[in-house]
């Protein structure tokens, strides 16, 4: 096999990863059967693939070291993602048929988190949040299992542990990272402290010591405002905004299912199938504030996959290094429903409204950042010292210094996205903060009805995957993992 034959193979085995796991996500299938697929392409996932790639890797000419790079890493993650299939099956599996007792009520897993954004009683949230522990504690041994095994394959390929392997895999120097976002919970501790103890005594009535993570869950589904977030706009809203950027023809492409299915995971996500053609953007509309949210990140992802340039290679168009840079398009216009501007000329929101939603999404943004921010300092933790053995610990107490809450150290796997996903997310929150910036001075505050604001979006779409952000950001004259434009915001919104 030559590098496009491989490049070939792995365009259908990805097409048919990426569309067992969503018909299992949207609750269309009850068995995740990946080991079936890797099994179907195991040819590709072999020792003697990986070798062959490996050493074409180091002869290869400069223009084509990315994209042999790239299909490298897939093929490795392919290689450890056949290794432990069967184990990453039975965990999503499990996760997907779970259910839970609350007093004589049997509910499944999935409908926990909605219950616990809608709940309003402090007790009852609390409640819910246990019912949840009980079904995240029997994965655990698996969870854990699944994690040592990974890290053993990626050992085995020569890699020094699950930290060097991501590093090389998405290019980025996590240590140096990591210095960045302890720059980042230093410079935004203040405005988070003084936000989130009167957030706190307004919406919690309690005072701000020692509170269950659980309410963030609620704080941040701002259903105070749940009455200006009307359910049957939220389609009609998205749709909208495409027409007004000139985007709608990208439609065509994304297939937007709204269903609602009892096995539907709530957590809204985006595929790429088969970029540009195929995109799937799913959401499970519950009312409120949350569904837009959703439907304008995932839409970010979608019209970036659906507006990716035909003419790409495949590898430009979908084997990215990581995903920051689709991340920080989505969360320029997830960030756009808070907008007074936005919201009083799509939802006919007051000014002073407008701008009550601005400040309480702006909190519930910042203590986001700051669980991330936790998250990944947890991570990096753990990883960069090979301390899995007191990651439990490393959870909770990273968590709790970052955002003040309680979290239960059970909740160390679950709560971890493989793959310092994590970082990704923190990058698109630096990198999203210079884009909207540029595009505010550029198109102004009304960008989002300028057709030549949509025109620019989709310019930058139509690289697919080719650059990282940092490299798009450079070229708009920024510095990469320049914090300020992030960092002035809370100042600006919330001192
Ligand atoms: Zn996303």
């Amino acid at each position: 096999m030559n590098i496009r034959e491989i490049e070939n193979i792995l365009a259908k085995f990805l097409y048919d990863l990426e569309t067992e796991d969503r018909l299992v996500r949207v609750g269309l299938k009850d068995k995740l059967e990946s080991a079936k697929i890797y099994k179907k392409y195991e040819r590709l996932f072999s020792q003697n693939t990986l070798e062959k790639i490996g050493n074409f890797r180091k002869e290869v000419s400069r223009k084509d070291k990315e994209l042999t790079d790239r299909i490298y890493f897939t093929l490795v993650s392919g290689f450890v993602g056949q290794r432990v299939a069967p184990l990453e099956d039975l965990i999503k599996t499990y996760f997907a048929n779970a259910t839970t007792r609350l007093g004589s009520e049997k509910i499944s897993y999935f409908e926990i988190a909605p219950k616990i954004a809608k709940e309003t009683i402090f007790d009852k949230r609390e409640k819910l949040d246990s019912a949840a522990l009980a079904v995240v504690t029997k994965a655990n041994p698996k969870q854990l299992k699944l994690l040592i095994d990974e890290t053993s394959v990626i050992k085995d390929l020569g890699f020094k542990g699950y930290l060097h392997y991501f590093s090389e895999s998405k290019k980025v120097n996590y240590d140096q990272f990591y210095k960045v976002i302890k720059k980042i919970l230093k410079l935004t501790d203040k405005i988070w402290l003084k936000t989130m103890g009167r957030v706190s005594q307004e919406v919690l009535r309690k005072p701000f010591e020692n509170l269950n993570a659980v309410h963030m869950g609620y704080l941040r589904s701002l259903s105070m405002y749940d009455n200006f977030y009307p359910k049957e706009k939220v389609i009609t809203a998205f749709t909208k905004f495409t027409n007004d950027l000139g985007l709608v023809d990208l439609l065509n492409n994304i297939k937007i299912d709204d269903a609602n299915r009892p096995k539907k995971n709530p957590r809204a996500v985006c595929y790429w199938p088969k970029p540009p053609s195929e995109v799937h953007l799913v959401i499970k509309p519950i009312g409120g504030e949350q569904d837009f949210e959703a439907a304008f990140h995932e839409g970010g992802h979608a019209l970036h996959g659906a507006a990716v340039s035909e003419s790409l290679p495949f590898t430009f168009r979908a084997l990215s290094r990581s995903n920051a840079l689709t991340e920080a398009y989505a969360f320029i216009f997830e960030d756009l429903i808070f907008d007074p501007v936005w919201l009083s000329t799509n939802l006919n929101v007051s000014a002073f409204t407008g701008n009550k939603i601005l400040w309480q999404a702006t909190f519930v943004n910042l203590m986001l950042l700051r669980r991330y921010l936790g998250k990944f300092s947890y991570e990096h933790g753990m990883f960069s010292k090979d301390d899995i053995k007191n990651g439990p610990k490393l959870y909770a107490k990273n968590l709790k210094d970052a955002t003040g809450f309680v979290f239960n150290p059970s909740n160390w796997l679950s709560d971890m996205d493989s793959g310092f996903y994590s970082a990704d997310y923190l990058r698109a929150w630096i990198g999203a903060a210079q884009i909207k910036d540029y595009v505010v001075k550029k198109f102004g505050k009304r960008w989002f009805e300028n057709i030549k604001a949509g025109e620019y979006f989709r310019s930058l779409y139509a690289r697919g995957v080719t650059d990282e952000l940092e490299d798009v950001v450079k070229r708009l004259g920024y510095g990469p993992w320049d914090i300020s434009y992030l960092v002035e915001n809370y100042k600006k919104v919330l001192g």
